[in-house]
């Protein structure tokens, strides 16, 4: 979708902290962080919630999800995560293009440098 930020990210179009991507989803660290390695998972092929995303691409992101997660936790220790998607302005949604927030939770305040921290998370 021409008017997408989160299209215009994956098609290279807006810098971002890209951390991985293949054929179906990209990931990337969200520029609000509200955790230390706040991550962002999205499918390539723009769908706006969870009521339009088909079935395939619902599959593709979660699988990422499950892959991020691990890898966040091995990456950066976290005490625990959310895992949360918005639909809706109401409900929060700012981006309409589907996206799922992985969000660590430390009990201990984190200092990090932003370079730093994508250097350790990147994948490819
Ligand atoms: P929502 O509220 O729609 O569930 O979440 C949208 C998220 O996308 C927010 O956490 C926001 O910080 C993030 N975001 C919005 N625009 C950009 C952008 O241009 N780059 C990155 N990396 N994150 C963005
Ligand atoms: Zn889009």
């Amino acid at each position: 979708m021409d008017d997408c930020i989160f299209c215009k990210i994956v098609k290279g179009e807006i810098p971002c902290y890209k951390i991985y991507e293949d054929d179906k989803i990209f990931v990337f660290l969200d520029r609000s962080p509200q955790g230390k390695g706040h991550t962002l998972v999205i499918p390539k092929k723009h769908s706006s919630n969870i009521h339009d995303i088909d079935e395939e691409s619902l599959c593709d992101v979660m699988k990422g999800v499950k892959m991020m997660a691990k890898h966040i936790k091995e990456k950066l220790n976290p005490d625990g995560m959310n895992i949360k998607q918005n639909n809706g302005e109401i409900a929060g949604q700012a981006v309409f293009h589907y996206h799922v927030h992985i969000i660590p939770k430390y009990s201990e305040k984190q200092e990090y440098d932003i370079d730093e921290l994508h250097n350790i998370l990147k994948i490819n």
